[in-house]
């Protein structure tokens, strides 16, 4: 399965991405992801992703086509598929996925674009706690893990992502609508594109992403 998940910040891709490995074995492959364990382990990469992701701009195309195309290159991706959130984020950066994608004869079977209002966003961002270790997703109000601080499933500490302040949630949101929003379009004319809404539950929406590419 070659799957891309599209969508504003907090619309539970990530959730998503988890539940097609868990269950189908698919690689998930989240920009978001590589770059904060880029930015952890204090590489050169990192240093410079950090600078845009506080803010909540991009990072420049340039770097982050490299550094996803270097992962969807290997050979587990090949084998099991993947399911891709985060990128690509720009139509620069779909065009670069298509070269790749096509100089591996792997074509995409899906772009599942996620929808949700601003507000279920702003609701869900703020209030985001997250696994250092395993990825788990928490939040303060609507889903709080057991012991304060602690992951219910892998008992690692817990973390508020910097990029999750009110000021810069607004701006990523702004960021979505001016670069990504008119990735979802690209898809759509490709005849590619699936529209799911994100107001469902998890599993939901899981079910939903899951009828469509075997559709
Ligand atoms: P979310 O989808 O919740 O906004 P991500 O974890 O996907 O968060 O991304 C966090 C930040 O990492 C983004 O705001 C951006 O700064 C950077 N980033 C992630 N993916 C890309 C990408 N494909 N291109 C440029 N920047 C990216
Ligand atoms: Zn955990």
């Amino acid at each position: 399965m070659r799957l891309i998940l599209i969508g504003p910040p907090g619309v539970g891709k990530g959730t998503q991405a988890a539940l097609l490995e868990s269950r189908l074995g698919v690689k998930p492959l989240s920009s978001g992801v590589i770059f904060r364990a880029e930015i952890e382990a204090e590489t050169d990469l990192g240093r410079l992703a950090k600078r845009y992701i506080e803010h909540g701009e991009l990072v420049p195309n340039g770097v982050t086509i490299e550094m996803m195309a270097k992962r969807i290159r290997r050979d587990e991706v090949r084998k099991h598929g993947f399911v891709l959130d985060g990128f690509p984020r720009t139509i620069r950066q779909a065009e670069a996925l298509e070269e790749i994608l096509d100089e591996m004869g792997m074509p995409l079977d899906k772009v599942v674009s996620i929808e949700v209002d601003d507000e279920v966003v702003l609701s869900r961002l703020a209030g985001r706690i997250g696994c250092t270790k395993c990825g788990e997703i928490y939040h303060s109000v609507n889903k709080p893990p057991k012991r304060e601080g602690i992951c219910d499933k892998c008992n690692s500490p817990l973390f508020v992502r910097t990029d999750d302040q009110p000021e810069t949630i607004l701006e990523r949101l702004r960021v979505f609508r001016e670069n990504t929003a008119p990735v979802r379009d690209y898809y759509r004319e490709k005849g590619l594109l699936q529209v799911v809404d994100g107001r469902h539950e998890p599993e939901e929406v899981y079910q939903e992403i899951v009828a469509g590419v075997e559709a």
